[in-house]
């Protein structure tokens, strides 16, 4: 069947007595060409394991079956289960798994179900979790990249510049860990339920080597958090109240990285960040 062929999915879904649940994100694909173009863009071959967050009906997992040598999907609806046995049905390099995809070891999944092959991320994510998830796959730092289709503004303020009004944390830690590109948009009318929002299909390329070496990256990451939790105080300020650091501390962190003790978070790139960090972590380990 046509699964993303708006009477068909109606017929399906009346079948299994589904209802979408907005809590869970539920906007499924209803324009053929969205899931072919979402597959080719996360680069899947036969050597290539792809896990899938949420398969909804199953119209991407069918397009990455098509191409990869292995799709794990994992769906948090249980209700979906008889769904998916019959759109899937046949599909022998698809394996379906049910749960939080929050509440996995992500690294035990991929060396169990995909490996030995090439890990990557393929997913129209639920937009609900999706920097959290996104937040996990990168930390997991097992996939070569992540190619999902997120809310537009969001795949905005993850490839914003220092400086740009969206500039901000998550963007910050992903631009750390991987090399953030927007491929394409997706309007609303390409779903069902339609969202109020246009989307985009965004790839995230996992850097061999961080952007600039850094001494302590869990410190790196704590203070971009705090740089941006009171964005609108300067940037040692910012830093003493959100590190439990003295405000002497952190502005000598600041000026001995280079910069002026004036500045704002959202003005330094995330080189600075790391010299900043580095700067913080010979103060507070002098000071042991
Ligand atoms: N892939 C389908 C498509 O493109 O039409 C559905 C995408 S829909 C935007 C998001 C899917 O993620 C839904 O099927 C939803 O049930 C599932 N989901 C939501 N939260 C999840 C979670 N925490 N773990 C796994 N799946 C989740």
């Amino acid at each position: 069947m046509n699964l993303t062929n708006y009477s068909e999915i109606q017929a399906l879904l009346a079948r299994h007595g589904f209802r979408f649940s907005k809590s869970l994100g539920q906007n499924f694909l209803i324009a053929d060409w969205v899931p072919r173009q979402l597959a080719e863009a996360a680069e899947v071959d036969r050597d290539t394991g792809v896990l899938e967050i949420g398969p909804g009906l199953g119209c991407l997992t069918a397009q990455l079956s098509e191409r990869a040598g292995k799709v794990l999907a994992i769906e948090l609806d249980r209700t979906l289960r008889p769904v998916l046995a019959e759109t899937l049905e046949g599909r022998e390099n698809v394996e379906l798994l049910f749960g939080d995809v929050l509440k996995q070891d992500i690294p035990a999944l991929v060396a169990e179900h995909l490996a030995p092959l090439r890990p990557v991320v393929c997913a129209n994510l639920p937009y609900n979790v999706t920097s959290p998830v996104l937040s996990a796959l990168l930390h997991a730092g097992c996939f070569e990249t992540v190619t999902v289709m997120v809310q537009r503004e969001v795949a905005k303020r993850l490839c914003a510049e220092a400086g740009a009004p969206d500039y901000g944390a998550f963007g910050i830690l992903v631009q750390w860990l991987s090399e953030p590109e927007i491929l394409f948009e997706v309007p609303p009318s390409c779903f069902v339920p339609q969202p109020k929002v246009t989307s985009a299909i965004i790839r995230l390329r996992r850097r061999a080597v961080p952007p600039a070496p850094v001494r302590d990256e869990e410190l790196l990451f704590r203070l971009v958090r705090a740089a941006f939790n009171q964005r609108r105080k300067t940037l040692p300020n910012a830093l003493a109240a959100g590190l439990g650091v003295s405000r002497q501390q952190a502005e000598t962190a600041v000026q001995n990285a280079g910069f002026d003790t004036r500045i704002r978070g959202e003005s330094v790139d995330v080189v600075g960040f790391a010299k900043i960090s580095d700067e913080l972590s010979k103060i507070l380990s002098a000071d042991l």
